[in-house]
């Protein structure tokens, strides 16, 4: 690539960000770092109904905690701003009216009614509902008593018989009849761009190289190569790549699930985990390897091997993702992404020692699919906050069960209360005193330490615990199992 390549991520702050808008933001992003250009991210905020600065603000928020850093864009001045749209509507009107001075658009007073009666008159006639331009002819008189009658035009551009041809990066050859197109609106009656022109105007003025979006865009890239033509622009290289989908080959929504990240995040599944899901999904630059780090995927990343085939979303195995990523994350930076789900638990963070959560955490990692799970073995470190299971009770009223119970709480008596190492010296001294081992020798020692028969190691659980709680549980087990 001779330039450094100018991507883009134009999100319309009209709800959460969902998946498959941020497997864009993230093809775009990794677009960039892999050649070295430049991220900008637009805000497409023209629709003054839905958007709203709150929402602009969480898109953000989850761009950010995905590690989608923008290189312009909110935040982040540079030489092509403004960056929302909204503040860029002198700059649409400029081109519109270049537009109406080269003759090749026109004002449009249809109202809402006689559109939608176009519509469903077509539609009768099973043909394809576009505009077929009623007021495309009308005379300089007819504009103006329709304007004196208070009607407000919109500005349609006219589409002349051609056809629209353009290479896609992913999809190969791509080709638009525009008899099916009818003239359409490139300014709202309002003064509000459209999306097909606004977008036209500022990836030429942004000098953005690549457009990569969604396949859903493809047929807006026909109309937009028609608006790039008559203004003079050069056009982007485009690439659309497939959406993802549900289990059941539909575009993937609410329906199916989880679909925002922010839903991803309260989960707790990673943003490193889920980066490596999506930037995956559906691409086969991966080369079939399934847990790559961002420089990997940075590295390897191709275009041309990105979201040809509909990829299917499969939560089960971002899960499994997520907990590999939870074993191999840094203990410390783990511990501080739980925080909020232990303190949504309802344990005070504050008062809880880091060091005695850092080990708590090194205990339970392997047992974690996402980071909401350790509110499920959180409990057990805590000697007021653990209980016992009735499965564990009906274990430990076994005899040979309660006989190994006896036999911790007796040797653990017997040891100095500031040895090391317990576990080790415990298993064996139990080991020789009832001639028991494998499950029969652990199960009880776990039945009665953590109330459960299944969950953390139990060596890391006895370095957490220590001597005294130990006791402690013992001494209560037999109690119960009595
Ligand atoms: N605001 C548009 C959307 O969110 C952008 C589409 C594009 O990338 O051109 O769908």
């Amino acid at each position: 690539m001779s330039k450094k390549p100018r991507v883009r991520f134009a999100p319309s702050p009209t709800g959460e960000l969902h998946v498959g808008n941020a497997r864009t933001a993230l093809l775009n992003w990794l677009f960039s770092r892999h050649y070295r250009g430049e991220f900008v991210l637009r805000i497409e905020d023209t629709d003054r109904e839905r958007t709203s600065k709150k929402l602009e603000g969480r898109i953000l928020k989850e761009l950010q905690w995905l590690h989608i850093d923008w290189d312009e864009g909110p935040g982040k001045p540079g030489a092509y701003g403004p960056y929302h749209q909204f503040e860029r509507l002198d700059i649409y009107k400029e081109y519109l009216n270049k537009l109406i001075s080269k003759d090749k658009v026109y004002p449009c007073y249809c109202t809402e009614e006689e559109l939608a009666e176009e519509r469903a008159k077509l539609l009768s006639m099973k043909q394809m509902p576009r505009y077929m331009g009623k007021c495309r002819n009308l005379t300089a008189r007819e504009r103006k008593e329709l304007e004196k009658k208070g009607r407000k035009p919109a500005y349609r551009f006219k589409v002349e018989k051609d056809v629209v041809m353009f290479k896609d990066l992913i999809r190969g050859n791509m080709r638009f009849d525009c008899d099916s197109m009818g003239d359409f609106i490139i300014m709202r009656s309002n003064g509000i761009p459209a999306y097909n022109f606004a977008v036209v105007v500022d990836d030429h003025l942004m000098e953005i190289s690549h457009v990569i979006r969604g396949e859903d865009h493809l047929s807006n890239t026909a109309l937009q190569i028609l608006l790039y033509r008559t203004l003079g622009f050069e056009p982007p290289s485009f690439a659309h790549h497939s959406l993802i989908l549900g289990k059941d080959r539909t575009k993937l929504s609410k329906r199916h699930g989880s679909v925002s990240v922010s839903e991803f995040r309260r989960k707790g599944i990673l943003p490193e985990a889920l980066l490596n899901y999506l930037s995956l999904l559906g691409s086969s630059f991966g080369e079939g390897k399934e847990v790559c780090s961002v420089d990997e995927i940075v590295r390897d990343f191709s275009l041309e091997r990105t979201g040809k085939s509909g990829a299917i979303f499969d939560e089960a195995k971002l899960n499994w993702l997520n907990g590999i990523y939870i074993r191999k994350y840094d203990l410390k930076e783990l511990t501080e992404q739980l925080m909020p789900f232990i303190t949504d638990a309802g344990y005070d963070c504050h008062s809880i020692k880091r060091e005695w959560m850092y080990s708590v955490v090194d205990a339970v990692r392997y047992n974690l699919t996402d980071l909401s799970d350790i509110i499920h073995y959180i409990d057990i470190f805590f000697d007021d906050q653990y209980k016992l299971s009735d499965d564990a009770i009906s274990l430990l009223k076994e005899d040979e069960a309660l006989d190994v119970v006896k036999q911790v709480y007796d040797t653990l008596i017997h040891m100095p209360s500031r040895r090391n190492g317990i576990y080790d010296s415990v298993i064996k001294a139990v080991r020789e005193k009832t001639g028991l081992r494998g499950r029969k020798l652990f199960m009880p020692i776990r039945a009665a330490v953590t109330g459960r028969l299944i969950g953390p190691e139990l060596d890391k659980v006895f370095a957490v615990l220590g001597r005294e709680s130990i006791i402690k549980r013992a001494e209560r087990a037999i109690e119960l199992a009595r």
